[in-house]
């Protein structure tokens, strides 16, 4: 039996890593110019955490967690989202102890039983950031600042940020009644999952994206009507500081998100070219969470972002990504005596920071110069018997064609200045 990948599951080869390289290394930047710190939690966490932290009815916790019993007989889950182990963290190391705001952020693996498609997998990546400690508007306003800072610093302009604010759990009390009384009576038209959330969950019929649900819900009274004072000045704040910054952003009352710990702002940013799997970015606040899940009262705001979304959002809109590289040089090397001296000289040239292969193969020098071309090698050396006993190096660059020969030990010198120029050139581009 051929054993593959599991279902929703895909290998990064080289050719795309080094996308992810690059993707990473920006957002590690943006990150860290926002003042955000990078926080490593386990990939598995105690399942309570994310039952309390996410919620009982949502469709995570219920559908999506690959959830298991370790030999010790101990509930484990995959994380399903990035926050929850990051409020355990912040509550663990007794980070409110600490001066405000906490700025983490985070960039790995996320895991979520769903059924795969494009743009949904059962193992996906995900950018996140959470400041904790900051209730204020300003906070809200800077998460999703540095989200568009990093799209655009990607080449990615033509995204829309989606907001709503769903109130704080007095206000979303009221207008949960209200919702119910709406949808009541017009159950029977509803899907049979939202039919089952009309008693447990009925903001989440908000967010259904069955046909038949979306018309009734069209008609459905609005929570921005329901909101406290509070929750109102909150919500045009952040609006205040986005428009500020000059951010193009459109209220949108029918977002809600899946994740029950979210309070006020929520948004999302889309891009509109992806189908369905549109959202590249959601997050909110969620003032509750950290007490919720057994620390101290004090707020947060974040943002999670799928990086495969991410990427196929690059790449649909034609921005830079780079691909595989080839090695600066390739030693060509005939007969044992010039293999052992180009084996000795690479590790001199490694650590001058040249990026230098011979050959493990034991080919033909024609066969070798063959390769070379093949893996996509800046220059070869050709190193035979008549070139060791000279002292002397043959060096061909592969695009171009130039010829040199040059003393053995001016090779790096030689090489470190002839890329250093064209990695100058580069730079410019
Ligand atoms: P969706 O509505 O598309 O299911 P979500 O609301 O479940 O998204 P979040 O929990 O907000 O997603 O996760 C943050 C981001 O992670 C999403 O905006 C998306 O870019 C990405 N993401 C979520 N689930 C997946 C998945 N199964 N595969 C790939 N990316 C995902
Ligand atoms: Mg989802």
């Amino acid at each position: 039996m051929k054993i593959q990948v599991p279902k929703g599951t895909q290998d990064i080869l080289p050719g795309e890593v080094e996308k992810w390289h690059y993707v990473e290394a920006m957002m590690r930047k943006v990150a860290s110019q926002y003042g955000f710190q990078e926080i490593r939690t386990p990939l598995f966490e105690h399942t309570e955490l994310f039952q309390r932290g996410i919620g009982m009815t949502t469709d995570v916790v219920e559908k999506e967690m690959y959830t298991f019993e370790d030999k010790g007989k101990r509930s484990l889950t995959l994380r399903p989202e990035g926050t929850a182990g990051a409020a355990r963290a912040f509550i663990e190391h007794s980070y409110a102890a600490r001066p405000q705001p906490t700025k983490f952020y985070y960039i790995g693996p996320i895991f979520r039983y769903e059924r795969p498609q494009a743009g949904r997998y059962r193992q996906h990546h995900q950018f996140g950031v959470e400041v904790f400690g900051s209730p204020l508007p300003i906070a809200d306003a800077e998460v999703i600042i540095l989200a568009l800072d990093l799209f655009s610093r990607l080449g990615l302009t033509e995204l829309t940020v989606k907001l709503n604010n769903i109130g704080c759990p007095t206000c979303r009390q009221s207008y949960r009644q209200v919702l119910i009384d709406y949808l009541t009576p017009r159950a029977d038209n509803l899907c049979a999952d939202c039919r089952n959330r009309l008693t447990r969950n009925p903001l989440r019929v908000l967010d259904c994206k069955q046909d038949g649900c979306g018309a009734i819900v069209a008609n459905a009274p609005s929570i921005t009507d329901h909101l406290c004072q509070d929750c109102r000045d909150h919500f045009s704040r952040v609006l205040d500081y986005l428009r500020a910054a000059a951010v193009r952003y459109e209220v949108d009352p029918k977002i809600v998100r899946g994740l029950d710990y979210y309070t006020r702002t929520v948004f999302e940013i889309v891009y509109s070219g992806l189908g369905a799997q549109s959202t590249v970015c959601g997050g909110g606040r969620y003032d509750n969470l950290i007490e919720t899940v057994g620390g101290p009262a004090t707020p947060g705001v974040g943002f999670g972002m799928g990086i495969e979304r991410l990427l196929l959002t690059l790449e649909k809109n034609g921005c830079y990504l780079p691909g595989e590289r080839g090695p600066d040089l390739y030693i060509a090397a005939i007969g044992d005596a010039a293999l052992e001296q180009a084996f000795a000289a690479m590790y001199g040239l490694r650590q001058a920071g040249v990026h230098v292969v011979t050959d493990l193969m034991g080919r033909s020098l024609k066969a070798q110069l063959k390769y070379a071309d093949k893996i996509g090698a800046r220059y070869v050396a050709v190193l035979g018997e008549a070139e060791l006993a000279a002292g002397q190096v043959q060096l061909k660059q592969m695009q171009g064609g130039e010829d040199w020969v040059i003393a053995w030990s001016d090779l790096a010198d030689w090489l470190t200045e002839k890329l250093g120029l064209e990695a100058n050139k580069e730079e410019v581009r």
